[in-house]
């Protein structure tokens, strides 16, 4: 049986006590998990297990074949045993308040100037994505942060919903990349929707609101290739 991917329907749960299912040297896979896996750009969650009251840190999760979540500790578990997971909550938030100002940014990006992402990469620190676009200059950053932070400081609040694969294969609205289709999910692709503003396919941890993630600067700018330019975000 795999693992339960708790943030997938309920991210603000940051913790569960659940049974311990299999184990290996260093790891230990669980029934139910609120730890985010990895994908699109999101580091997996870090946070601690508790057993019979003692703390390990968990610094690495990882999905293998069956889809069950393995969590890395120095903790020692038996298959069957109660275990608390707690993810580490300040940086969920942080890094989900980047990955919504990121959604915010690529629908702008794409709306305006027609910009497609290559890449992304959130950290607790700032955040950067890439675009598929020939040329950036000062006077397109400037207008992109303006529109940015006019939603980014308004209320939409964000909601989450799947879709079938064959549904999903009609909306080419929700796509955000040119080559890389989102990672469907036991038949299923998750659409993540700023309401009032934006609906694009996801996998990730987001804020509720565009308002929980407030005003972002774009600090800097990279040239990566002729059709590769890299922007960079913070918290302003
Ligand atoms: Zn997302």
């Amino acid at each position: 049986m795999s693992t339960q991917r708790i943030y997938l329907n309920t991210p603000q749960q940051t913790h569960v006590v659940t049974t311990v299912v299999a184990t290996r040297p260093g790891a230990f896979a669980v029934a139910a998990s609120p730890f985010f896996v990895g994908g699109g750009g999101q580091p997996v969650d870090t946070g601690v297990v508790s057993v019979d009251g003692a703390n390990q840190r968990i610094e690495h999760v990882e999905v293998d074949a069956e889809d069950h979540i393995w969590h890395h500790s120095a903790a020692v578990v038996m298959p069957g045993q109660a275990v608390d997971l707690v993810v580490d909550k300040q940086r969920r938030r942080t890094i989900s308040r980047y990955h919504t100002a990121l959604h915010v940014l690529n629908t702008l990006a794409l709306t305006h100037y027609q910009a497609w992402i290559t890449g992304a990469q959130m950290t607790e620190d700032y955040a950067r994505i890439d675009f598929a676009i020939e040329w950036l200059d000062p006077v397109m950053l400037a207008d992109l942060e303006a529109r940015m932070n006019a939603v980014l400081v308004a209320y939409h609040p964000v909601h989450y919903r799947y879709l079938s694969v064959a549904e999903f294969a009609e909306r080419s609205d929700l796509l955000r990349t040119k080559n890389v289709q989102p990672p469907a999910y036991r038949g299923q692709v998750r659409v993540v929707e700023i309401e009032g503003f934006d609906a694009q396919a996801c996998g990730g941890t987001h804020a509720e609101s565009t308002h929980e993630v407030g005003p972002c600067c774009i600090y800097k700018s990279e040239n990566k290739g002729k059709q590769n330019k890299r922007l960079y975000i913070r918290f302003a």
